[in-house]
């Protein structure tokens, strides 16, 4: 039976109970009243047995919740039939009165009847109707003592007798097939009410389980993100460690540069990646830009707002990261209009001095959730390859390159010439040699000191390594101040106009020293291979006699090799 059915059991019990006490003391009065009994212990005795009956009810059954020993209702009933009927042995009850107790006895024991089976066990009933019946036959024999004299009331015992014998009879000879019934409604009841609480036992049980479970599950999807995590965070270490490893074995800084963006590309599935390092920042003379792209809008934005992130970089006086771009939340007026989710710049710098910049762009919402330290160690890796790139092209260039001049000198001459020679050999090109060397520089030693001589030198050399560049070829200083400027490439007439240009350029230039204004000219020879000199290995030598042909013919003039006749200026 549900808590709620017994809820509404007792409370119906209470009701029912509360107007038959309240029935039965009205009743007492009336009796008393109207003169039916003159008796005051009837009286005094009914009032306090049914007063005391409602106060113990009221008292029990509040606040109970539903749970009562077997015990209480077994005592229950024998208090009230006995203090009922234990009246009848002292007065006389009026028999209205009398009426009204055997109903209530019958009630009283319906009532337990009824709880019994609800809470109680099938085998009470017996002894609990045995006893009501053997009360009601015994007040009745006392009800009526006064009619029944003599020999009937000795009948009247021994029927009582007789009854209460066979009661007991009854009892002996059906206790135990009842008690077997009993026993096995008992055991059922019992078994049905273990297996409802086990099963409530097993349903929180199982409730705990599943709370357990969710635990454990939320758990693991926790710990296989952290895996997944540290495997990613692995194979980032892993490919920085790949790319160091190739830092250690390349000094060429531009490769480096691609090695790194095509590191952070493959890594992290970025959209765009693009690099900007300033210029002389590893002797290069221009900025240099690599963009590693997936989209032709992105590159394109990027290419056009670098330097310009560069430059509010440079000027912001911080080497943190700086967030362009948040989940389309563009924070600047960079890089716009790209349809990028997130884009961030990690300043390049050494020793708090931004070079450069790498800008990192994505199209996917929360790219950066991870941080930001992979690419600052890819930035930081690549810096510190490029400042040893820095130092081994610093000493490179020092030992390939003159002192003074910053142009190439005979050391580099003696190993670059033998490779062009091997080059120009093997790939059937052409080139030119132009040898030249300044007219009478002793008297510029002589006249405005060593010092001056250095700085037209210096000039002079500015020009010459101008022009190779210029014309796509290497100047190279070839003696104290005699110089050479290679060309690839070139016919002899295309090399006289470039010679011609340079030579009026030294002619026409006036080197300011101190208080001095120096002007100087110079003698050139032209030797150019196949076109004047057929034998790869003569050519050197045949410039330096067109040279010196120029010397010993007036000084100040051009001359080509084979063609000494032809003075050019
Ligand atoms: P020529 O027209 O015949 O070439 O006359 P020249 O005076 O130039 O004669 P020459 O080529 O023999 O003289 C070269 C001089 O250049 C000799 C040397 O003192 C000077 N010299 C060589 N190297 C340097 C240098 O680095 N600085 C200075 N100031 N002078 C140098
Ligand atoms: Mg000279
Ligand atoms: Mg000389």
């Amino acid at each position: 039976m549900s808590e709620e059915s017994k809820s509404k059991y007792i409370n119906n019990f209470r009701l029912y109970n509360r107007a038959t006490y309240a029935f039965f003391l009205i009743l007492v009065l009336l009796i008393r009243g109207s003169d039916i009994t003159k008796s005051i212990f009837f009286l005094v005795y009914y009032l306090a047995v049914f007063v005391f009956l409602f106060a113990f009810d009221e008292f029990v059954f509040k606040d109970r919740k539903n749970k009562f020993p077997a015990l209480f209702f077994q005592i229950r009933t024998y208090v009230h039939v006995v203090l009922v009927a234990t009246g009848g042995i002292f007065i006389n009850i009026p028999t209205v009165f009398y009426g009204a107790l055997f109903l209530y006895i019958i009630y009283i024991i319906g009532q337990d009847l009824i709880f019994t089976d609800v809470f109680n066990t099938f085998m009470n009933y017996t002894k609990r109707v045995s006893l009501g019946l053997y009360t009601g036959l015994t007040m009745c024999v006392l009800q009526f003592r006064d009619t029944i004299t003599g020999v009937w009331m000795l009948i009247s015992f021994m029927a009582l007798i007789i009854v209460a014998a066979s009661f007991v009879f009854m009892y002996i000879c059906y206790y135990n097939s009842i008690s077997v019934y009993d026993d096995r409604y008992t055991k059922l009841y019992f078994k049905n009410a273990d297996m409802i609480a086990e099963n409530k036992k097993l349903l929180k049980f199982q409730e705990r389980v599943e709370k357990v479970n969710n635990e454990i599950n939320y758990q693991k999807i926790n710990l296989t993100k952290a895996n997944d995590d540290l495997a990613k965070i692995n194979e980032e270490t892993r490919s920085l460690i790949d790319v160091m490893k190739y830092f250690a074995a390349s000094f060429d800084v531009e490769k480096n540069a691609h090695v790194m963006l095509q590191n952070v590309v493959n890594i992290k599935e970025t959209g765009a990646v693009a690099l900007y390092i300033d210029k002389d920042v590893y002797m290069n003379e221009e900025p240099y830009l690599e963009i590693i792209s997936d989209n032709a809008v992105a590159e394109s934005l990027l290419k056009q707002d670098i330097s310009n992130i560069y430059d509010a970089i440079k000027k912001r006086k911080s080497v943190a990261p700086l967030v362009l771009c948040d989940n389309y939340d563009f924070k600047y007026p960079f890089l716009t209009g790209g349809n990028m989710c997130n884009a961030v710049v990690f300043p390049a710098y050494e020793n708090d001095y931004v070079y450069g910049v790498m800008v990192v762009t994505s199209s996917k919402y929360d790219f950066f959730e991870n941080g930001y330290a992979f690419y600052e160690s890819s930035i930081m890796d690549f810096t510190s390859a490029l400042i040893s790139d820095r130092l081994y092209l610093q000493t490179e260039d020092m030992a390939k390159k003159d002192g003074l001049t910053k142009i190439y000198n005979r050391i580099y001459f003696n190993k670059f010439y033998p490779e062009l020679k091997e080059e120009v050999a093997a790939s059937g090109d052409t080139f030119t040699v132009c040898m030249l060397d300044i007219d009478h520089f002793k008297n510029v030693n002589d006249t405005y000191g060593h010092l001056a001589g250095d700085e037209v030198i210096k000039t002079v050399a500015k020009f010459d390594n101008e022009f190779a560049k210029k014309y796509d070829g290497t100047a190279v200083r070839y003696g104290g101040e005699e110089f050479l400027l290679i060309l690839r490439g070139k016919g002899v007439e295309e090399t006289l106009k470039i010679l011609q240009e340079l030579h009026a350029k030294i002619k026409e230039n006036v080197v300011y020293y101190e208080d001095f204004e120096i002007k100087i000219n110079s003698s050139m020879g032209i030797a150019s291979y196949p076109e004047t000199c057929s034998d790869i290995n003569d050519v050197l030598d045949r410039s330096d006699k067109a040279m010196y042909y120029s010397k010993e013919h007036g000084r100040g003039r051009i001359t080509i090799d084979g063609r000494e006749g032809e003075e050019y200026k």
